[in-house]
């Protein structure tokens, strides 16, 4: 990396070698008033919406207009069959054969649902431990789950902190817990990625260390699909979930998907909770009164799958499979290290950010704590046509997606913030000003 200037001109240069610029073009960027595009840098919340989306939703309207039931078998990409063109695309994006991923329901749900299968506590071993400062979908999630099966939450659940006076965890403390109190666990369930720090963890470690302990390893990889390359199958991580709205772009609450490794989609004898569409296909139809799963992720299903839905994320990860991990990660590498050379640049004492500065430990996204006023200095980002998001107390996360942001939005972003610090946060006049 490295080698960055500060000046409006690397920018340009940096944009016009971009071989992924072009990507943007597929991309609506919304409007930030007076005609002018806004700097949108919040693809860790909602991605932009690709220009393909419309007709693949629309293909799906036509068919059955035109079908009726008939589009199950005859649509142009037939419904009995539509999400497994999406675990094909979704193989390359976290890693993983394609029988192991199965899009349906949202990440809350389905990271339930891989509880139910995956959660199987007894009497001496039934913690689960996660990283502290967990999305709390995920906190609420996993101390259901606890008080579901009969146990106190508060025995329960064990939270993998960052030592004192740090904001990220350390993979050498994470495996010194697992190792701890790994005989006591009967499920990790980590985020692949911290929603709110940026860090990326060491899903490989982790998954090592927790196998070593006879522990159940998930991930929930919301902020990390679409974001970093991922070997799911080959770290032989037992399942995990991830929505499809972040930096997948699959639209708002989109359908999420599931990864289940191999080993366990043959696994017969899981628990799971059923439903008639996770039955093998061949009989499914015979409709009989007996549950047989289908082999892989497909066996977690429970409804026919919702193809209006689903349409978008297939247009998303089309495009995905056009720009490829490796070469989006590559240019987020640079986009997201240009960041830090910039806010570094801004040589402030007035902010600092808590995302790990090792590339190897984050993705796109960087977390800035703004010390004084920052939710004003949120506002006037806002204001000034910066779409980035705010997280109580002082946290503005910025996160340049590498398929639709250039290096000019970086600029851009770092121009008006510096112009935003003058105005609100208390900065005085030795501060570089846009
Ligand atoms: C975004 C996010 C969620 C959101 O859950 P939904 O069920 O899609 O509403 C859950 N967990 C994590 C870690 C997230 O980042």
């Amino acid at each position: 990396m490295g080698n960055y200037e500060a000046g409006l001109a690397f920018a340009q240069q940096a944009d016009k070698k971009d071989p992924l610029a072009a990507f943007r073009d597929q991309f609506y960027i919304p409007y930030a008033g007076h005609g002018k595009e806004s700097v949108y840098l919040l693809g860790n919340s909602l991605g932009l919406q690709p220009i393909t989306a419309q007709s693949s939703v629309f293909e799906v309207l036509e068919d059955w207009k035109n079908l009726g039931i008939d589009g199950y078998f005859k649509a142009k990409n037939p419904w009995l069959t539509y999400n497994e063109s999406l675990s094909t695309l979704y193989a390359d994006i976290v890693g993983a054969q394609s029988s192991e991923i199965v899009a349906m329901n949202t990440l809350s749900l389905n990271l339930h649902l891989m509880m139910v299968s995956f959660y199987r506590p007894t009497k001496t071993r039934f913690k689960i431990m996660i990283e502290k400062g967990a999305f709390p979908s995920d906190q609420y999630a996993v101390k259901s789950q606890l008080e579901f099966h009969g146990f106190d939450p508060v025995e329960g659940l064990i939270e993998v902190a960052p030592r004192k006076g740090e904001k990220t965890l350390r993979t050498e403390d994470i495996i010194q817990i697992i190792e701890e109190q790994g005989d006591q666990t009967a499920l990790i369930l980590f985020g692949g990625m911290n929603y709110y720090t940026g860090q990326l963890f060491d899903m490989e470690a982790i998954t090592r260390a927790g196998h070593a302990q006879d522990c159940v390893v998930g991930f929930d990889l919301a902020h990390a699909a679409g974001n970093v390359p991922m070997k799911l199958h080959d770290w032989d991580v037992d399942f995990a979930c991830w929505c499809s709205y972040k930096y997948l772009n699959g639209g708002p609450a989109s359908i999420a998907a599931c990864f289940v490794h191999e080993r366990h989609g043959r696994n017969f004898e899981l628990p799971r909770f059923a439903g008639w569409w996770g039955h093998e296909v061949k009989t499914r139809f015979l409709m009989g009164s007996e549950f047989i799963p289908s082999s892989g992720a497909a066996g977690w299903q429970l409804s026919n799958a919702p193809v209006l839905s689903l349409a978008p994320v297939k247009a998303s990860l089309e495009i995905f499979a056009q720009a490829g991990m490796e070469a989006l990660r590559e240019k987020s590498l640079k986009l997201t290290g240009y960041l830090e050379f910039l806010l570094d640049d801004l040589g402030s004492d007035v902010f600092h950010v808590i995302t790990p500065r090792d590339p190897a430990q984050r993705g796109c996204q960087l977390s800035i704590i703004v010390h004084q006023d920052g939710k004003k200095v949120h506002s006037a980002l806002m204001e000034a046509g910066v779409v980035c998001d705010w997280r109580e107390p002082d946290c503005i996360r910025i996160a340049p997606a590498p398929l639709y942001n250039r290096f000019q939005d970086v600029y851009d972003f770092v121009q008006i913030f510096s112009g935003c610090l003058v105005a609100h946060s208390g900065v005085t006049e030795h501060y570089k000003s846009a």
